[in-house]
């Protein structure tokens, strides 16, 4: 089957669907989720407490030490303390909270970064959202849909050409993509097994999904086909902003609706939850701290945070001007404060930087302390098996304008150099290790031993079946030192590890602790 092509009026015929709002809003899903009628966004107490930061003594190394040990103990930070730290302008004091932003994310993450690339499967949407290259009345945008053939052949560029294993797969909202349409290219990605140049069998180990949010009896068919992350950005937790970038009348007009998405995941059993503002919609001070009351609610009503944070900023995108003209736009400066406070607010959780960014401002990231990026992207609608040339953009085909187009193994030679391992690993969730597991598991340093075993393996095996003789150059001497480090470090495994190590040095696969 080829993939599905809709004109226009077909994509907004569903607008004003009624069955379909109905079915996609429903009331006692988000009720239930808001104890004594109150949303857990509390507006009026985050301006009052960025108001208070502001009239204090910013600059208060006693107070922002405090803080700072507060972090290092791996705690999540209350919305003052947050506050406070977002007033910091002393240079000293700045350094030592970069320094104790990298120092919490290698105790929690070790020396590595994950790998994924995004895999965009429909752009058919029936929203309006208005930054949004994919929203319904965009007719520069050609709308399309992959089909599960489609789906195999992105794989075979994706996972037999590039050496990718971790996906996150990206539907506009619409009908025709929903749960169904989900389901089944997750398991078409999964079951798709191709050859390595190397001749070894590679595939899909780990799909996480961003995508709208949905009932919990949908979210429980996602479960059962094996999703990893469910990824919803809530782009501005700000109410009035919210409702006017997106229209009454859709189904993503509903702020309660998204904001309620991880209490009915996880009430469904999908416990890692992927967290994100769209920074350059609305006050970025605001945002943090908003962010930080919806970890703060999760963590109360299930006791489970957000296994990651992305950090979307606003990207030109075909059909509208609102990246350009948004008077709420942040300048690189301020992006890289909001990663590195975002790691000292959520000292535990995974952040995410991707090629929206600029190659300089992404490089800039992984010194506060990031956990996860993307590389050789294409966010066109069949764009890896469509374009040969890696970096190759399509704005009619696409949501917005990727800056870093920098290839996978451009950017692992370049971790290698700064002394960075890649991992690739996804054992944590084939093995159990999600949610609160995995939660108390970093927090206390445990998952961070098995992390750091799964990356020297799964890099010993991105490097036999993908690497040029200069990237291996490069990558060798920070395999060898991890090595020696489980040898030294983790005395118990390290036995094992090395048995792991020398069968896929010798060509075997997908061994993991
Ligand atoms: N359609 C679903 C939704 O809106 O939740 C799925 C996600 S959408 C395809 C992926 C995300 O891209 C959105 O949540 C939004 O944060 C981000 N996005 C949209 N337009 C963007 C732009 N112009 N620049 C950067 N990110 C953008
Ligand atoms: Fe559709 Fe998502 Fe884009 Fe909004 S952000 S127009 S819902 S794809």
């Amino acid at each position: 089957m080829n993939s599905k092509t809709l004109s226009g009026d077909a994509i907004r015929r569903f607008e004003n669907a009624a069955d379909y709002r109905k079915r996609f809003v429903i009331k006692e899903q988000i009720d239930k989720y808001f104890p004594n009628g109150k949303h857990f966004v509390n507006e009026a107490e985050i301006f009052s407490t960025l108001d208070t930061a502001k009239k204090k003594t910013a600059n208060d190394p006693v107070r922002i030490r405090e803080i700072l040990a507060k972090s290092r103990r791996i705690e999540t930070l209350q919305l003052d303390e947050t506050a406070d730290l977002l007033q910091v302008t002393d240079p000293d004091l700045l350094a030592e909270m970069g320094e104790t932003a990298l120092a919490i994310k290698k105790s929690v993450y070790d020396n590595r970064i994950v790998m994924f690339a995004p895999l965009y499967m429909s752009n058919l949407c029936v929203n309006r959202c208005t930054y949004c290259g994919f929203r319904c009345e965009n007719d520069q945008q050609k709308r399309r849909m992959l089909s599960m053939d489609e789906v195999k052949q992105e794989i075979e560029v994706l996972a037999g050409k590039i050496g990718h294993k971790r996906l996150i797969a990206v539907y506009g909202e619409h009908p025709e993509t929903s749960t169904d349409y989900i389901a089944e290219t997750i398991q078409t990605a999964y079951r798709h097994i191709v050859e390595s140049p190397k001749g070894t069998p590679v595939g899909i180990r780990r799909v996480n999904v961003n995508a709208a949010p949905l009932p919990i009896e949908d979210l429980r068919v996602l479960k059962k086909v094996g999703i990893g992350t469910f990824q919803v950005f809530q782009e501005t937790y700000h109410r009035e902003t919210y409702e006017k970038l997106h229209p009454a009348g859709t189904v993503k007009g509903d702020y309660n609706w998204r904001t309620t998405c991880f209490h009915r995941a996880l009430e469904a059993g999908v416990d890692d939850v992927g967290l994100g503002v769209l920074y350059g919609l609305y006050d970025w001070q605001f945002e943090m701290l908003a962010l930080l009351s919806h970890t703060h609610d999760l963590e109360k009503q299930f006791g489970i945070g957000p296994h990651t944070i992305s950090m979307p900023r606003l990207e030109p995108a075909s059909g509208t001007d609102l990246p350009e003209t948004s008077p709420y736009l942040i300048n690189d400066e301020i992006f890289k404060r909001i990663v590195l406070i975002t790691r000292l607010s959520v000292p535990y959780t995974g952040i995410i930087v991707t090629c929206r960014e600029r190659p300089e401002s992404r490089n800039a990231c992984i010194q506060y302390g990031i956990t996860q990026m993307d590389a050789s992207s294409n966010i066109a609608i069949k764009g890896y098996s469509d374009f040969e040339s890696e970096g190759h953009q399509e704005k009619d085909r696409q949501q917005f304008v990727l800056s870093d187009t920098r290839t996978l193994e451009q950017m692992i030679a370049y971790l290698g150099k700064k002394d960075i391992i890649t991992s690739f690993c996804t054992a944590g969730y084939r093995c159990g290790r999600t949610g609160g597991c995995i939660m108390d598991a970093l927090k206390t340093g445990k998952e961070g031993k098995f992390c750091k075993i799964n990356a020297v393996l799964t890099f010993r095996e991105w490097l036999d079946d993908f690497a040029s003789a200069d990237t291996k150059a490069i990558c060798e001497p920070v395999i060898n030192r991890e090595l020696a480090e489980i040898e030294k470090n983790l005395p118990l495994f390290s036995k094992t590890v090395k048995e792991h190590y020398d069968r896929i040095c010798n060509g075997e696969r997908d061994l993991f602790f």
